[in-house]
This record gives structure tokens, C-alpha cells and sequence, in this order.
């Protein structure tokens, strides 16, 4: 998608602490984190949120979760959290699908 930061972001058109890349997936730092590790997952598909993921998704979405749990592995995370937020009233400000992998510290559960 032409207008789309994520987009933009996975094309190398604006700048990012590349995590992870390869023609399906891109990974990088979040620019304001929420922990001492925050990394945002993307597939490079534009998919604007969860709730848009149809069945034909299904083999990129698993590689997108896949490659965050390799990540967390690689950066020595034990406990940590993977979240999506859908939608403007679950926090969601950026309409290209990600994943927040948060760890570092304690993650209180339920989150606010
Ligand atoms: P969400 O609120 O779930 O849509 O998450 C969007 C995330 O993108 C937020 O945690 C932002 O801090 C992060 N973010 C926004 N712009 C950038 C950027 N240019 N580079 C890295 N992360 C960003």
C-alpha cells in the first residue's frame, strides 16, 4: 500500500533498527518501546488488522508468529508477550498488521 508507514518502514523508504528481514517478514525496534524489549513483526503483505487476515493468510500469519517466537529466542527472552491490538479501541494507531513482542520485566496480566 502506497500510504502506509509499515509499508514504508519494510521497503526501506523510512528509516528502522532492522530485527529481522526476509521477502515475507520484517522486524524491527519499536520507536517508542513499552519494555526493555519491544520489537514490532510485520508481514510485508499489507494486511490493515487481525480482523482482515483471511484463510489465504494462513501460512504467512504462521510465519510471522513463528519468526517472533525465533526472535524472542534469539535475544534470550524466557517470558514475554505477543500481541496484536485490533482496532482504535484496543490501541491499535497504526493500520498495518504487527505484533508487539514486549519482555524485559514483569508484564502484569490482564493488561489495561
Ligand atoms: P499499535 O498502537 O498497536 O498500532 O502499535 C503501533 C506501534 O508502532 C507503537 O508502539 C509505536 O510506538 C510504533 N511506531 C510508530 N511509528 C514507528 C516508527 N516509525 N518506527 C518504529 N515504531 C513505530
Amino acid at each position: 500500500m502506497t500510504d502506509c508507514l509499515f509499508c514504508k518502514i519494510a521497503a526501506g523508504e523510512i528509516p528502522s533498527k532492522k530485527v529481522y528481514s526476509d521477502d515475507k517478514v520484517y522486524a524491527f525496534h519499536d520507536i517508542a518501546p513499552k519494555a526493555p524489549t519491544h520489537v514490532l513483526i510485520i508481514p510485508r503483505k499489507h494486511i490493515g488488522k487481525l480482523a482482515d487476515v483471511g484463510e489465504g493468510d494462513a501460512a504467512g500469519i504462521g510465519e510471522v508468529v513463528t519468526r517472533a517466537a525465533a526472535i524472542a529466542r534469539e535475544l534470550g527472552l524466557e517470558h514475554y508477550r505477543l500481541v496484536a491490538n485490533n482496532g482504535e479501541g484496543a490501541g491499535q494507531s497504526v493500520f498495518h498488521l504487527h505484533f508487539h513482542l514486549l519482555g524485559g520485566r514483569p508484564l502484569a496480566w490482564p493488561p489495561g
